[in-house]
């Protein structure tokens, strides 16, 4: 059946979408099982994908699936998001972030609001003018809904000259419902500034 209202990663994907060119490179800020990364190099054939995750079985496990499946344009880092700045030179149209836990993983290996909102500052500077960030927001483990709320003072201090920041969220669920941020980067801008 056809749905407007979608999971929020589906939404985040479908914003993506309508930015990303062949030639484009993309940023997955959380690797972990790799939907994303996958999503995000379909987009840019001609282009790039960095892929960051702090677990090492997870870069493991990934680096193998894309050798199998013979795909050649995503990088694969075994750093934190926080450190993107130190392996991408090019300016990125596109970063996805997918906080919380690893579904099916360690639960005690979740985003931290002071690494997450470092990658954001960095991410935000390398932004192409025109690009997005996407920020999948899950609050229902230990800390999310704390990680949440200083993502969401971050993201409510940003200069609207410069981004144009929202939040679509569930509003008839009970208990703390996933949510979803998209700033984009006004096209007018240079892209060494994040406020
Ligand atoms: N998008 C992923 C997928 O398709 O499976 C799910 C991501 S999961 C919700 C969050 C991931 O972020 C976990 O795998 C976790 O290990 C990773 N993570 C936690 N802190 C990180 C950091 N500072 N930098 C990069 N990845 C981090």
């Amino acid at each position: 059946m056809f749905k407007i209202i979608l999971k929020i990663t589906e939404m985040a994907q479908n914003y993506v979408k309508q930015v990303l060119r062949d030639r484009d490179v993309a940023v997955d800020a959380t690797l972990g099982n790799g939907n994303d990364t996958i999503f995000l190099s379909g987009l840019v054939p001609e282009g790039r994908v960095y892929s960051f995750e702090i677990q090492r079985e997870c870069v493991k496990k990934f680096k193998k699936e894309i050798e199998i499946k013979g795909i050649r344009n995503i990088e694969v880092i075994n750093d934190g998001h926080e450190n993107m700045d130190l392996y991408i030179k090019e300016s990125p149209k596109a970063i996805m972030f997918n906080l919380g836990y690893l579904p099916g993983g360690y639960k005690n290996v979740i985003t931290r609001p002071e690494t997450t909102i470092a990658a954001l500052k960095k991410g935000l500077k390398m932004l192409s003018p025109g690009g997005i960030i996407t920020i999948a927001v899950y609050r229902g483990h230990e800390g999310g809904e704390e990680e949440g709320n200083a993502v969401l003072d971050f993201i409510n201090g940003l200069d609207p000259k410069i981004y144009n920041a929202m939040v679509i969220k569930y509003v008839n669920r009970k208990g703390m419902a996933p949510f979803l941020i998209v700033i984009e980067k006004n096209c007018s801008v240079g892209g060494d500034k994040y406020n």
